[in-house]
């Protein structure tokens, strides 16, 4: 078993090898790599980032490995091809490689990303001897020392916003692997991390999936924050629009504690033009506030509602407080 695994291992070092040169020095290439310097990819970033392509063609990567000496049931066990009717088939094919390393930085899965809009856009390697989905964070092996450093991971959604973070400065970003944090994800931060940067999308479900990881966290005693992106844009695509300093700047290290977060979030809910909004909004933000376990944290987020809505403190207080007496 171990040795099957090692074989594997290998496969995936020859393949990851092998899509790179792909990518970088051939006509096969050229349309990937072009695609990618448009979106910003630099050539740095993709020798970082060992990308690749994938030829169209029904079995080049397979045939490669055959020479390698690897059987067509290796490939297929470790999730590289098919066996169809005329041999093996490739699972990815025209498509742009991220190799996906395991902690200790072996390539133990890809992730295939379509050029053309063609589903779906990502393709990832089935669960392999090798590879376990819910416990992979992509670029741990790479950001581990900054995480370790710092004792601070910054979290993504997508390998795009980990890899131009990277090129921005962010050396401590990771991301899971296209499903939501699990509970070995988090096992995994806890014993290199004491905090944890939401970075996730600013659409819709980026937000709901950043607040579903807050309670996961806060369980395991790691602290959390919340960086916000406006809502049409995911980290990759606000550093294309306004660069790195004001992506390192103005959103990583402008995280909001999950509180801030959470009024943020309950905000969107409510029509704050009426009156019925306001009062549905500052009952639920009372019932936030009242979570919370620090009576200085409290007052002053009540304060701070109290001036913006023009209501008394006093009566936010009061309200937040028949809540708590609930929650007691
Ligand atoms: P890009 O910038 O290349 O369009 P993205 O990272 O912005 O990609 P999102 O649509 O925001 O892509 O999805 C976030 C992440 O979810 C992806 O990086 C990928 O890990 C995962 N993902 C997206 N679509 C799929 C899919 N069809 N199958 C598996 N995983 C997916
Ligand atoms: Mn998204
Ligand atoms: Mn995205
Ligand atoms: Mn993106």
């Amino acid at each position: 078993e171990q040795r099957e695994q090692n074989a594997l291992r290998t496969a995936h070092e020859w393949a990851a090898k092998w899509y790179h040169h792909i990518l970088m020095n051939t006509e096969h290439g050229q349309r990937a790599a072009s695609y990618l310097r448009e979106r910003g990819f630099t050539d740095k970033l993709a020798q970082t980032f060992q990308l690749g392509y994938a030829p169209a063609m029904r079995n080049s990567l397979a045939g490669f490995l055959e020479k390698k000496q690897f059987s067509t049931g290796q490939l297929e066990r470790g999730g590289l091809a098919r066996i169809g009717d005329y041999g093996a088939a490739d699972l990815f094919r025209d498509r742009i490689m991220f190799p996906i390393h395991d902690a200790r930085g072996r390539v133990c899965a890809f992730s295939g990303r379509t050029l053309d809009g063609k589903q779906p856009k990502y393709l990832n390697t089935p669960e392999t001897p090798i590879f376990a989905k819910s416990r992979i964070l992509y670029n741990l092996h790479q950001a581990k020392t900054e995480i370790r450093r710092s004792k601070t991971a910054v979290l993504f959604e997508g390998y795009a916003d980990v890899i131009k973070s990277w090129g921005a400065g962010v050396l401590n970003g990771i991301a899971t692997m296209g499903t939501a944090l699990t509970e070995e994800h988090v096992a995994v931060l806890k014993r290199v991390c004491e905090e944890v940067v939401i970075c996730y999308d600013g659409d819709d479900a980026g937000q709901a999936a950043a607040m579903k990881c807050l309670p996961l966290l806060a369980r395991a005693g790691i602290r959390a924050k919340v960086a916000m992106l406006p809502p049409g844009l995911d980290p990759d695509e606000y550093i294309e629009r306004y660069g790195s300093e004001a992506f390192v700047r103005g959103i990583v290290e402008a995280a909001a504690a999950p509180a801030a977060f959470r009024l943020h979030y309950a905000r969107r809910k409510y029509k704050l033009q009426t009156e019925e909004g306001k009062a549905g909004y500052l009952r639920e933000a009372s019932k936030i506030v009242a979570s919370l376990p620090s009576p200085i944290e409290r007052e002053l987020l009540l304060k701070e509602l109290a001036g913006e809505f023009e209501v008394s403190f006093e009566t936010l207080k009061q309200e937040s407080n028949e809540v708590r007496q609930e929650l007691e």
